[in-house]
Formats: C-alpha cells, structure tokens, sequence
C-alpha cells in the first residue's frame, strides 16, 4: 500500500522541550482527532467501525503489517458469518472496506514514539508526523515468536503454524509436533490432540514449564508424546508442504519424526514496547485493562484485542474488544466534554 501523503489541515506550533533545550524545537500538529486507533487487526478495525458509526470520526493508523497477523494464515473457518469459512486477507479487506464506510481516515505507517503524559496525547508516525488526540486506543497485536530456522519460513502457511485453533483442524487424523514447553504449547498440543492422530510436543529442556494442570492434561491424553531435550534442527518436505521434522538428542543425535503439520507455541511478544514509558504493562509486555473493560492506568487510553490479551488471542475476540474499546472510549468522550 503506497505511503499516503497526509495533507497538513492545521500547522500548531509546540513547544516539546522548553526547559530542558536552549533552542526551542518547533514541531507541528499534522491533525487533531477526537480518536486515534493504532493497529489494523480485528480489533482496530472493530474499534473503528464502532468509532465511527459513534460519530467520533476516527482515524486509525495500520502499522507495519496491514491487517495484522491474520493475513499470514489462509482460511479462517472460526470466523462467526462465514459459514463456508474465509480466507485472512478477504476477512481483513472487508474489516477495513467495512470501517472506510463509515469514513475512518486509515493512516499507512507505524507509531514511533507517543506521549500520554498529558492532554491532548501525542503520537509520532514514522518519526515525523505528529497526530494529536483527544483519545487513543491501542490495537497493536502480539507476534508470535518463531524458531528462526530457514526451513520454518519456507513452509510458514505450508505446514508451519503458530495457531493450533486457527490452522489444527486442516490436520484431522494426521501426525503433527509442537514445539515448546509453556502453557501455550500444552494447551495447543491438547486441543490439536482431539483432532490429529498424533502429537508430539517437542521441549527442548527436561521438564515442562506450564502449569501443573496443563501438564497433567498433557501427561494424561494418550496421542500426546512428550520428547523432552530435543531440538528442531530442520522442518523437511517438498512442494505439497511438511512432511517431517528433523530433531536432535542431548546427545547430538539426530532423529527424524514424520508429520504434516509443525506448531510452533514458543510465546508471543505483545507489541506494546513504544507505550511502555507511560502504559502498564505486565512482566511479559501485554497491556494491563481495568477487568472487563479496556481501560488502561492512563484516562482516556484504551486497549484491546491480542496487545492484552495473552489467554485467548482469537480474531473474535480481538474484535469483540475492539468494541468494547469503542464504547469506552465514547463514554469517556461524552464525559468530558
Ligand atoms: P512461555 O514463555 O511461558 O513458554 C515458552 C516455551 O517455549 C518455554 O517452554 C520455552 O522453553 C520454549 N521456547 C522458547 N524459545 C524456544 C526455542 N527457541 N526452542 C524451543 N523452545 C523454546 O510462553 P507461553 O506462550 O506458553 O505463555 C506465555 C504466558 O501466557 C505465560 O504466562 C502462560 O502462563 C500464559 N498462558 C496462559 C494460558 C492459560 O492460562 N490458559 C494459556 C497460554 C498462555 P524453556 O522453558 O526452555 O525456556
């Protein structure tokens, strides 16, 4: 998408750092909005499509990857409307063309540095561009985390997966692994075993880190095979996708197991690190709301889909939040009018 020249509707002039600098820095306010949304997944484009139809006219800045991490995978079947399932690209194009509808301003570039110090908050796109804002709601997603093999972005969308959910159902009563010691793997691992023949789960340590319950469940369903201290070295196949995974022993012994489908499940990185200076966050980087709300330690910023949601990170849920996200943030408006 070619980078949108954004057309300077008013230029004010502030002052960012009167005490500390001899020279004043002038920078300039591109545009005042009552509500800016950062991020372009489920959640972002709920957010706006709420938003608007608000009459809050919202503008949303896409970030780095255009309708988020859906648009890396191919058909989404969990998507509720879409009885004969759709594919992530035509679900995000219509999440957008739906919140342009109703006149969202879609901004390309990514937030490089924000200031929610005070009010109006601040935020810079792509270094350069300031927006100003009456409200923000945060929409950025998390990463999944990947082992960084050649192999594994080969087959990415081809046999490599990083969402049991969205992709173990095209592996029904096939042979798959898992990678990863966490409670994502494990859960991933038993949700893939009531679907798959068989499941490996691949730990590179001797003992798992998940909690007690999930191991338990893992330990305890019979299609799930634990190889602790084995190493992914390589995800082999050919053109019709994976068909194995080399491993490698402790003792630098190599295996190879046979499967279709490879899972990666070794964490996500929340995408929250440009808000950290002023935005809580826990141990791990997800945004932390109010309960049941999107609600941040910061009046009038607000957060929701899978930036702080580390339990359930699904596209309807993301855009379930998403509206929660809209509603908070026009009550919020209406209140301090
Ligand atoms: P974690 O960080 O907890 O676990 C990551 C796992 O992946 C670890 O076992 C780690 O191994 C392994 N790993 C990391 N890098 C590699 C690598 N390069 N090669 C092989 N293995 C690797 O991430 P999770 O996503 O599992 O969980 C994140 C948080 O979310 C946790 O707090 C978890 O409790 C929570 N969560 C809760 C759920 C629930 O309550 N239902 C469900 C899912 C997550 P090692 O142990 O050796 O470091």
């Amino acid at each position: 998408m070619p980078f949108k020249i954004i057309i300077m509707e008013f230029f004010k002039p502030i002052d960012i750092n009167k005490s500390n600098e001899k020279t004043t820095k002038i920078e300039y306010v591109s545009k005042h909005v009552k509500c800016l949304i950062i991020g372009s997944g489920p959640a972002g484009y709920t957010s706006a499509i709420y938003a608007a139809r608000a009459n809050l006219k919202p503008m949303l800045i896409e970030g780095i990857q255009s309708g988020g991490q859906l648009t890396t995978t191919t058909e989404v079947e969990n998507f509720p409307g879409f009885p004969n399932g759709v594919t992530g690209n035509e679900l995000m194009e219509n999440l957008r063309k739906q919140a342009e509808r109703f006149n969202t301003e879609i901004i390309s570039g990514i937030v490089t540095k924000v200031d929610f110090s005070k009010k109006p908050f601040k935020v810079w796109v792509n270094e350069e561009t300031l927006y100003e804002s009456d409200s923000v709601i945060i929409a950025t997603g998390a990463t999944a985390k990947y082992l960084g093999l050649e192999s594994e972005e080969k087959f990415k969308g081809s046999g490599v997966s990083a969402c049991a959910t969205c992709d173990g159902f095209f592996y029904k009563q096939q042979d798959v692994a898992v990678v990863g010691g966490g409670d994502t793997a494990c859960e991933e691992a038993t949700y893939l075993s009531g679907i798959c023949r068989k499941v490996y789960l691949i730990v590179r340590k001797d003992f798992l880190r998940a909690s007690k319950a999930m191991q338990d469940r893992v330990f305890k369903t019979k299609n799930i095979e634990v190889l602790f201290e084995h190493n992914t070295k390589e995800i082999v196949g050919d053109l019709s996708g994976v068909n194995g995974v080399v491993l490698t022993k402790k003792n630098n012994e190599e295996i190879k197991i046979s499967v279709t489908g490879f899972f990666v499940a070794i964490g996500h990185k929340p995408n929250s690190d440009v808000f950290k200076p002023f935005i809580e966050t826990d141990e791990t980087g997800y945004i932390i709301t109010k309960q049941g709300t999107s609600k941040t330690n910061v009046e009038g910023v607000f957060a929701c889909g899978d930036v702080q949601d580390k339990h359930y990170r699904q596209a309807v849920t993301a855009a379930g939040s998403g509206c929660i996200a809209a509603i908070d943030t026009e009550r919020y408006l209406s209140e301090i009018k």
